[in-house]
């Protein structure tokens, strides 16, 4: 992205409050991967904070700046520059996706083919001793599964207490997938629990909100934000996020909803905003016995669907969420079980860290 076409969005955001009404916001920088342009986004941060101050903006101090970033370029003197110059207003996430033997299955330098573990894991406790209650996001597909469980606990090792994890929304998981990863949860949930880890750690995989019946009409929101935020690409271009950008698609064209110039197309916008659970989903999932916490991607939807809809739920991690919710049952069993016998379930329920399935 160019200074201009970066300047020119912030302008757009900021002169059409009436599409903007939120009291707050998250300026986020997605990449590939956004510190590899330090330069450039310490001058569009510098930019949102003067314009912010200069026309007495509402999100003037209620703004967040937000990196998800590969830890690569972490400890560089511009990148620590830019965190002490925002830190009271800056999250980061480094991704790290568990041991190395999994996390060099796909994170790797294009040059050698090397995978990038051992240069990530190096500024794990930099970050860590500059945002204590970090956590980080992990993604699972077909091949990863095996590694699941020692994968969770060697995070859990370096320090980071809390973990996102989803499976892919893709088509991608093979036949006996679901039992795998079945008992790789079993087997990280007798270790978290055997250990005690459950008292300071939480795994986004357990859930005890997840596996029931959903009201159909009391429990009918989307699952995600997709066109209740504005995705802007290197060209200027307006996304409902940045999963319906073309090089996020694999066969639909991109759902350009206007750009920096001309503005938002409410009627290709229109779409998003009367999104809910049951007017894209079959009637199988509206019954469905353990529906709440199956996720999806409304981008994925809308790439595998026959015709151009954002309308028709792609369900292809169905057997994956039952297999998780059999385990998540185990693991709320176990754990219940195991403080009613020592008379610490009052204890618990006062104090317990449970984490919000988070997917994207
Ligand atoms: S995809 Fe499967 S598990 Fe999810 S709501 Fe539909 S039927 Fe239930």
């Amino acid at each position: 992205m160019t200074w201009d076409v970066a300047k020119t969005a912030i302008d757009y955001i900021l002169d059409n409050e009436q599409d903007f009404q939120e009291d707050s916001v998250i300026w986020e920088f997605i990449g590939g991967e956004p510190f590899l342009e330090i330069d450039l986004i310490d001058r569009i941060c510098d930019y949102i904070k003067l314009e912010l101050y200069k026309r007495e903006h509402r999100w003037f101090n209620n703004y967040k700046l937000a990196f998800t970033t590969n830890g690569l370029n972490y400890q560089t003197d511009k990148v620590q520059n830019f965190i002490e110059k925002n830190k009271s207003h800056i999250h980061v996430t480094i991704t790290i996706d568990g041991t190395k033997q999994k996390h060099n299955i796909n994170r790797v330098y294009k040059q050698s083919n090397k995978g990038s573990y051992d240069d990530v894991v190096k500024n794990i406790p930099l970050w860590l001793a500059q945002f204590p209650n970090a956590t980080t996001k992990v993604t699972i597909s077909s091949e990863d599964i095996p590694y699941i469980a020692e994968s969770v606990l060697h995070i859990y090792e370096l320090g980071i207490q809390t973990i996102h994890i989803n499976c892919v929304f893709e088509n991608v998981f093979k036949i006996n997938d679901d039992i795998l990863f079945e008992e790789q949860l079993m087997q990280l949930a007798d270790t978290i629990i055997d250990n005690n880890l459950y008292k300071n750690t939480s795994c986004s995989f357990f859930d005890e909100t997840i596996g029931k019946p959903l009201d159909p009409i009391k429990r009918n929101n989307n699952w995600c934000g997709a066109g209740r935020m504005l995705s802007i690409d290197a060209a200027g271009n307006f996304y409902p996020c940045t999963r319906f950008a073309q090089y996020s698609l694999r066969d639909k064209k991109a759902w350009i909803i206007g750009n920096i110039h001309d503005g938002i197309d409410k009627n290709k916008l229109r779409p998003f905003l009367t999104l809910d659970r049951c007017t894209q989903s079959t009637q199988e999932c509206i019954d469905c016995e353990v529906a709440s916490g199956c996720a999806w991607c409304q981008g994925e939807n809308y790439d595998a669907t026959d015709t151009p809809t954002i309308y028709q739920r792609s369900t292809a991690i169905c057997k994956m969420h039952k297999a998780r919710v059999r385990a998540n049952n185990y693991y709320w069993n176990k754990l219940f079980r195991k403080l009613e016998l020592e008379g610490r379930r009052e204890e618990f329920e006062r104090n317990k860290k449970n984490v919000k399935t988070e997917i994207c």
